[in-house]
């Protein structure tokens, strides 16, 4: 294993309390297993000391390097930054909490060594988080998965091994809304499930609020299927079809005279206004993302690096 490096890839944001037991936990795996790595830790624009505590560990090992982040820019995007300083061989993406237990990256290895080019990190279950998210979770990678062409695997986060071919075309990929488990899924290669249980975070909170679950989940399906358009379509088709017939309906009932207006338009108008309203919306939301990639902003900025040539 000496002669091959091995990035690690580690997102942090308001990480003080778990940041120095990661950097141990990791490092120990490292050497314990006689792998030769660096450490890339991004710090995602957090407002606790979380950036000293990687000054404070990269003035003593040369080997861990720091990314950090001129504002919050959120996970997915302190990933990507990591995996495009990486020079490994091969990148293995992990969070700080120590959810994803580092002692499997030896076994990531292995797959690796056998050919494969993406090893990713499936749950077979998942300690100390709250119902809401578990639920979430299960339901929203199964209906993905129905949406989407590109098989994304169920139950499958950031973390994961990807070979130096695999960050090459990633890095490629210029898209700024980003959802790497179905980027890593798109550039394909071959690429094998590695089953783990999930712990409970180290200390400290979840940095996912709500919001940015939305955020992720939206982004996951905007980027990856076009079938909420399609379904605008089949509805628009169904209620124009309905339109003529009720038209048809009332023309013929006016004829013979038996009503002077359709009873109920009341409840349909609100109900086109909303499909209508809703349709817009959907079309909206790949606007904005069209609009957010024809800008062609950086995807972040960066206020310091560490031990980065
Ligand atoms: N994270 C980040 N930026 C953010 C939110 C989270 O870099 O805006 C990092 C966080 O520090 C952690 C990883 O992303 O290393 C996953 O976050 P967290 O553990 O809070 O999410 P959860 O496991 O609860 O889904
Ligand atoms: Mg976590």
């Amino acid at each position: 294993m000496k002669e091959k490096l091995i990035s690690l890839v580690v997102p942090m944001y308001c990480e003080n309390e778990v940041a120095r037991e990661c950097y141990k936990r990791l490092k120990k795996v490292m050497q314990e297993n006689n792998i030769s790595h660096e450490i890339l830790f991004v710090n995602d624009g957090s407002k606790d000391n979380t950036l000293n505590i990687l000054e404070e560990i990269a003035a003593e090992d040369k080997k861990v390097k720091v990314i950090s982040f001129a504002r919050n820019f959120g996970h997915q995007i302190a990933v990507t930054a990591g995996i495009k300083k990486a020079t490994g061989d091969a990148v293995v993406v992990i969070d700080a909490d120590l959810q994803d237990p580092p002692e499997l990256i030896p076994d990531m290895l292995k797959l690796w060594q056998q050919g494969y080019h993406v090893v990713y990190g499936q749950r077979k279950k998942r300690r100390g988080e709250t119902w809401f998210k578990l639920t979430t979770a299960k339901y929203f990678y199964r209906f993905l998965n129905k949406m989407t062409e590109v098989d994304i695997p169920v139950d499958t986060g950031d973390f994961r091994l990807m070979d130096r071919r695999v960050v090459d075309v990633f890095n490629s990929m210029p898209e700024k809304n980003r959802f790497i488990r179905g980027m890593i899924s798109w550039i394909g290669f071959k690429q094998t499930a590695l089953m783990y249980e999930r712990e409970e975070r180290f200390a400290g909170e979840t940095k996912y609020p709500l919001k940015k679950m939305l955020k992720l989940a939206s982004d996951g399906i905007l980027s990856f299927s076009f079938k909420p358009i399609k379904w605008i379509e089949g509805t628009g088709l169904v209620v124009i079809l309905l339109g003529i017939l009720l038209m048809l309906y009332s023309g013929i009932s006016w004829v013979r005279g038996t009503v002077s207006s359709i009873p109920g338009w009341l409840w349909l108008m609100v109900l086109l206004s909303g499909i209508h309203l809703f349709a817009l919306g959907i079309i909206g939301e790949y606007l904005v993302r069209i609009y957010d990639e024809a800008r062609r902003r950086p995807l972040y900025t960066v206020e310091k690096e560490i031990n980065i040539e």
